[in-house]
């Protein structure tokens, strides 16, 4: 079985290593050559909405996916035409705008921050009056990694706000004054089964995630996660892994965004996990079996971001998984992580420091 996927970043890197071993076979489109994908598999040179790549794509594969989110809603709709496509386009286009992602949200019944549409400077002083400050401004697509958005404390900060983030339609969302970040990863099979993992719990630094932590184990969080995230699985008949961040505030989950693939806050399923997210991926979208979401002890994930450690400096901390992506280093870009399991979390936690020293 042939395996196709558009994007051939670290993601999908990880999701053809998981695939190898279970005999499948991978090919990419992505407008980078030198993709982390290209170390596993062979590239289809385009844009993630270039016709003729993505006809190529479905006509030399079994399945197609995605590793990116900007693939256009109607690209991804033409492959799913030709080819079984999964997760379904639909979920893919829902997650693209911010505000109709958060509309969704509340139609599910999953909180949220307070937000409102902004489509002008004069949009957003109103919206800020009603929400309060402080708060975040954000474009309402195409910002990732804490790009797009810009924190708003005091009335000052309104001026030109709209513009500099470049005018184009945004949302502005309450700041929350979270306690912690947490993320819950799920997957559904063909078959409409589900499953899944432990909660994690995520640190971000200038809107980059840094490191996650799991299992975060809180039955009652773990169930009201569950509820939120299997709601999104049903209401769009999904196949494959889906991953929603949440704000814990005041002992309540408050759904921040939705990724409609495999997460950087789930790298640690690799080692951490009976079954990874990748291989869980691979096996739903096939229509294979799922496996064990449990986890196989307490995982650290750290990630290096702008440049790698030495690989000996890293690898002399006991039981550490490197991750090299393979990419060019650039400042702010996710270049590789690193994972320790432990068996117990006070072990865990120690090895952290550990892997935070390297970064
Ligand atoms: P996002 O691009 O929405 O994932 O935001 C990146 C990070 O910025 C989040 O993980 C939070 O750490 C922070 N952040 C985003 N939105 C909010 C908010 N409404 N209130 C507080 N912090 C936020």
């Amino acid at each position: 079985m042939k395996i196709g996927i558009i994007g051939a970043g670290q993601l999908g890197r990880m999701l053809a290593l998981a695939g190898y071993p279970l005999g499948l076979r991978f090919v990419f489109v992505d407008a980078d050559e030198d993709a982390p994908g290209a170390q596993v598999g062979r590239i289809i040179h385009g844009r993630f909405d270039d016709p003729a790549a993505l006809a190529a794509l479905a006509a030399s594969v079994d399945v197609v996916t995605f590793d990116v989110e900007n693939v256009p809603q109607a690209a991804a709709a033409a492959v799913a035409a030709k080819v079984p496509f999964y997760p379904p386009p639909e979920a893919l286009g829902a997650g693209q705008d911010r505000c109709d992602e958060k509309r969704l949200f509340r139609s599910l019944g999953i909180p949220t921050a307070p937000f409102e549409p902004v489509d002008s400077q004069q949009a957003l002083v109103a919206a800020a009056e009603r929400i309060g400050l402080p708060a975040i401004l954000k474009t309402r697509r195409l910002g990732y990694d804490g790009r797009g958005q810009k924190r708003l404390e005091t009335p000052a900060d309104l001026d030109g706000a709209f513009a500099a983030l470049g005018g184009v339609p945004a949302i502005l969302e309450g700041f929350v004054r979270f306690e912690r970040e947490l993320s819950l990863i799920g997957v559904r099979g063909l078959d409409g089964r589900t499953a899944f993992w432990p909660l994690a719990e995520n640190v971000h630094v200038d809107g980059i995630l840094r490191q996650s932590r799991a299992p975060w184990e809180d039955a009652r969080l773990q169930s009201q996660a569950e509820r939120h995230v299997g709601a999104l699985l049903d209401r769009f008949d999904y196949v494959g892994v889906l991953t929603v961040e949440f704000f814990l505030a005041d002992g309540t989950l408050l759904a921040n965004e939705m990724a409609p693939r495999v997460h950087n806050s789930g790298h640690w399923t690799i080692e951490g996990a009976v079954t990874s997210q990748f291989e869980n991926h691979v096996r739903a979208i096939l229509g294979l079996p799922l496996g064990s979401t449990a986890p196989t002890g307490h995982a650290a994930m750290v990630n290096f971001i702008g440049r790698l450690p030495a690989l000996a400096e890293a690898l002399e901390i006991d039981g550490a998984h490197f991750h090299d992506y393979g990419k060019t280093a650039r400042p702010h870009r996710k270049l590789g992580h690193c994972t320790v399991v432990r068996a117990t979390q006070a072990e865990r936690d120690a090895a952290l420091e550990s892997l935070l020293a390297l970064t």
